[in-house]
């Protein structure tokens, strides 16, 4: 197997006598152990009377097996042991997969191969799930991915699997059509076969150990010899292709899809022929299709190579988000994609050196590799498996073994107009034709054969465009050094009034990457909601004004951006530490130099406008809790305030506000990771020789409101489900309170959870969760709910927190002590990948006070809690008068009392 140079887990793959692909992965160094089982089963496998069914199948095998009966005894099991758990269905796959802490793994795995091996599909928990997966339908009605998706799948061939309807509802999976149990059993036993399951353990063990857990405990999972059988049908006909689809979406969005039909590109993954191909229409430097129709004002994004796929198709999309010009000119912009697709056809001899950097790049990425989330791993690492052989399991997807000229002229030649469907998405699609499921308008008309005739002889390409260079920020070697500075936190380096430069080499992930933070604070970001709506144009602009300039820098691994927070900006520089330093000292010379235009400046406010506009035609609950958000940080408007206060601003007040923002500021800079004190110095200089000639002013603190009363709310959104948030803040910043805030969510999110969804259904959405404002502790609770009111609701809550609060008063000492103890875990956590640490030291330095203690500080508290102070803690907060924000709200026009 393929190892990373920076990777020292030890692995195995084998296959069971039933057929079982099994990888083990024995690493050392985790405090917690996961699983990941995926099975080559999905919704295109559903019986065509019965869409959905897959899907039920995955929410049904959690909820009790022959040797677990109990629904819910999986989750419970889990997640008491400091663990989550979740799984997906796909079109062609379904993943399942857990974590926990390590000392747990084995009767958690107990657990787990039983779902595949005896679940009951019990009568009571169909007819509950059921319910689940409707409200989970409902929750997506108006979501626009999958309102164009529908579109999508009801103008392919129809004898297509993937023109059925993946989610299921009420309608497809009612018992109407015939016993749904029945049917359950007969997909589970037809599809659940070993030798279509692929199955990833990881954890701190040795390989012995855990082969004997997948040997002892999967190879009960049935299996046969049959192979899966293929898909016969082509997903486009004839009458598919050559055609254009208009699409209506919810939200404003406008965009134009020129999508070429691919046969399976598996194939290909030594080469990555077709991503190479991506690679080269989705360029952004000069000369390229994004740099020339950026110019002409008819675009404000292009993508290259996405599309759905799947074992025997695949859509290359060439994906542009258009601007007002851009919808009038959507044909011309076909022809220059044309255009420079000739440009690469004539080339096709001379792509090796832009394929060898291709090439160094995977190489560099795959060597670099940081450790992800470990549930996110091993899942992915499982579906991977069914796609690649066991020697590239781990570097399947960064394989390029060379370029082969004439594979390349075959993949290009399927970009082909007679090939190709356009996709436009805009508003003002009048058509009575709608999908089913999410009522989307569309209609589809045939493309002009001679229009396609002119398009097919397009040989030459435009005078401007060109292919990318050579990339120069791939030059320089990368280089692991030696650790000369070992301090254990961030050490300043320089500081003065209104400056600070902190700094910390890193060796721990044996990484060659970095990250460079950089606050710039100043008075004139939070004069007025004016002022904060400018910061926040003036960070969308300066991206998108330097993104042709440093897109081979983004090639490259390296990352940038400039975000606004409350009270200023803030630049973040990311990736390969070797070049990183000319990416920050040109993004510094453009903050202060690059000229932004009056056409992108008018371009940008309307698109910013839109966006905020159009934000209550979000989920009822982030509407909610952004308002809540807005009314505790008086610097973080709502979107409406924001956009009411960018509307009436020109071009003039914005060229002001940019020269008058940086006059005086205060400068909280960090730099971490691969560099040398040497290097870091060569940083600071950077910064100084650009500030120096200005004004310092002292940090900028964030106001904080504190909510004093019972603040109720009620609001009618425009959504078809009811909401309820309800939001405590602690009363103090002191550690005590912040730790029985999270020891109280990390008692009663699951029962919480288990009580108003599981049980009871009042919604897909349900959850409570420690969250805090601004750095003062908080707990929120939410439902989201198709058919409950938000006053319902909240009796439903009031009910459960009643309820709860006596039965907590019963716990015994030891569930007290274990849930005390998985808590502790979880906040004890090491972090995991040198982003998460660099993250976790600039919010350190970032707040007030700056802190690098903090993990220590909560930990020593909880030591200290006693079961009596959570139980006093509880009835306090729970108290009737408790100040707290209680929002409801319902859909517009609908009936209900206002209280
Ligand atoms: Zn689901």
């Amino acid at each position: 197997m393929n190892i990373s140079r920076n990777d020292n887990r030890l692995y195995q793959a084998l296959t069971l006598p039933n057929g079982l692909r099994v990888l083990l992965v024995a690493d050392s160094d985790s405090q917690k152990a996961a699983a990941a089982l995926t099975v080559n089963a999905g919704h295109f496998d559903d019986p065509w009377h019965r869409q959905g069914l897959a899907h039920f199948v995955e929410h049904l095998l959690f909820l009790g097996t022959e040797k677990y009966p109990e629904s819910g005894e999986f989750h419970d099991f889990i997640s008491r042991h400091g663990g989550s758990s979740n799984a997906w269905t796909g079109t062609e796959h379904s993943c399942y997969y857990f974590d926990i802490t390590k000392q747990f793994f084995q009767p958690a795995l107990e657990r787990f191969s039983q779902l595949f091996i005896a679940p009951l599909f019990n009568d009571g928990e169909i007819e509950k799930e059921r319910n689940a997966i409707d409200a989970e339908f409902k929750l997506k009605i108006k979501d626009d991915g999958r309102r164009i998706y529908q579109a999508h799948k009801e103008t392919v061939n129809p004898k297509h699997p993937f023109a059925k309807f993946s989610v299921g509802s009420l309608d497809t999976l009612s018992d109407a059509h015939g016993p749904i149990k029945q049917e359950l059993e007969t997909f589970f036993a037809e599809h659940y076969q070993a030798q279509w399951m692929t199955l990833v353990l990881c954890g701190p063990y040795t390989l012995a150990q855990l082969k004997g857990w997948a040997e002892h405990l999967f190879a009960d999972i049935n299996s046969n010899t049959t192979a899966k059988p293929e898909i016969a049908e082509p997903l486009y006909r004839a009458q598919d292709l050559g055609l254009e689809l208009h699409i209506e979406p919810h939200k404003h969005l406008q965009k134009l899809i020129i999508s070429f039909a691919m046969p399976s590109i598996d194939k290909f993954y030594k080469h990555k022929t077709v991503s190479f191909l991506a690679h080269l229409l989705g360029y952004e430097g000069e000369g390229s299709l994004h740099s020339l129709l950026k110019n002409q004002g008819w675009i404000n994004a292009l993508s290259a190579g996405g599309g759905i796929n799947g074992s025997n198709f695949k859509d290359f999309n060439i994906s542009l988000a258009l601007t007002d010009d851009g919808i009038e000119y959507y044909q011309d912009i076909v022809e220059m994609v044309f255009a420079y697709i000739a440009l690469i056809r004539q080339n096709i001899a001379q792509l090796h050196a832009l394929y060898r950097d291709k090439q160094t790049l995977l190489q560099i990425a795959f060597d670099n590799q940081e450790k992800a989330r470990l549930l996110d791993w091993v899942s992915g690492l499982s579906v991977n498996m069914h796609h690649y052989p066991s020697e590239h399991y781990l570097n399947g997807d960064y394989l390029m073994a060379g370029y082969e000229p004439q594979q390349f002229a075959k993949v290009l030649d399927w970009l082909s107009p007679k090939n190709m469907r356009l996709v436009l998405i805009h508003p003002g699609v009048s058509s009575s034709k709608t999908t089913q499921w999410y009522n989307t308008p569309y209609y589809t008309k045939a493309l002009e054969p001679q229009w396609l005739d002119a398009l097919a002889a397009i040989d030459t390409p435009l005078g401007t465009m060109s292919l990318p260079e050579v990339n120069p920020y791939l030059q320089r070697p990368c280089v692991l050094h030696e650790l000369e500075s070992p301090s254990a936190t961030p050490e300043k380096l320089a500081s003065h009034p209104g400056f600070n430069f902190w700094f910390k080499q890193d060796a721990t992930y044996r990484v060659a990457k970095g990250h460079f933070y950089l606050a710039i604070d100043s008075h004139l970001a939070v004069k007025d909601v004016q002022h904060m709506a400018l910061t926040r144009l003036f960070a969308d602009l300066f991206i998108d004004c330097v993104a042709e300039q440093f897109y081979p820098a983004e090639l490259a691994g390296l990352n940038y951006h400039l975000s606004s927070h409350q009270g200023g900006l803030t630049l973040h520089t990311a990736g390969l530490s070797s070049s990183q330093l000319e990416l920050a000292q040109g993004l510094l010379d453009a903050l202060f130099n690059a000229d932004i235009c009056a056409k992108r400046y008018a371009e940008y406010k309307k698109q910013l406008v839109r966006h905020w506009q159009s934000s209550n035609q979000n989920k009822p609950v982030s509407e909610i809790f952004s308002r809540i958000g807005a009314e505790i940080m008086p610097w973080n408007p709502t979107p409406e305030a924001l956009a009411q206060a960018l509307k009436s601003t020109s071009y003039l007040q914005f060229k002001q506000f940019r020269q008058e923002f940086f006059a005086a500021v205060h400068i909280e800079a960090f730099l971490h990771g691969n560099w040398r004190p040497a290097d870091a110095y060569d940083f600071l200089r950077l910064i100084q020789t650009h500030l120096e000639q200005r004004a310092n002013i002292e940090a900028i603190n964030r106001p904080l409101a504190e909510i004093t009363s019972v603040i109720q709310q009620q609001l009618s959104l425009p959504s078809n489900d009811h909401a309820m948030v309800i939001y405590y803040q602690a009363t103090t910043h002191d550690f005590e309170e912040k730790v029985l805030m999270m020891v109280i969510n990390h008692l009663l999110n699951q029962p919480y959870f288990n009580a108003l969804r599981t049980e009871q259904q009042l919604g897909y959405l349900v959850g409570a969760g420690y969250a805090p404002f601004n750095s003062r502790a908080g707990l929120a609770f939410y439902v989201q709910s198709p058919n409950v009111s938000g006053k319902e609701l909240l009796e439903h809550h009031n009910q459960f927190i009643s309820q709860y609060c006596q039965q907590a008063a019963q716990m015994d000492e030891q569930t007290w002590e274990h849930s005390k103890q998985s808590l502790y875990r979880q906040i004890a956590e090491k972090d995991k990948n040198l982003r998460l640490r660099s993250q976790r030291f600039w919010l350190a330095i970032s707040n007030p006070g700056v802190d690098f203690t903090l993990q220590a500080n909560l930990l020593n508290t909880l030591e200290n809690i006693e079961f009596e102070q959570v139980l006093q803690y509880l009835n306090e907060l729970f108290a009737p008068q408790r100040p707290r924000m209680e929002w409801l709200s319902d859909p517009q026009g609908s009936t209900q009392a206002q209280t």
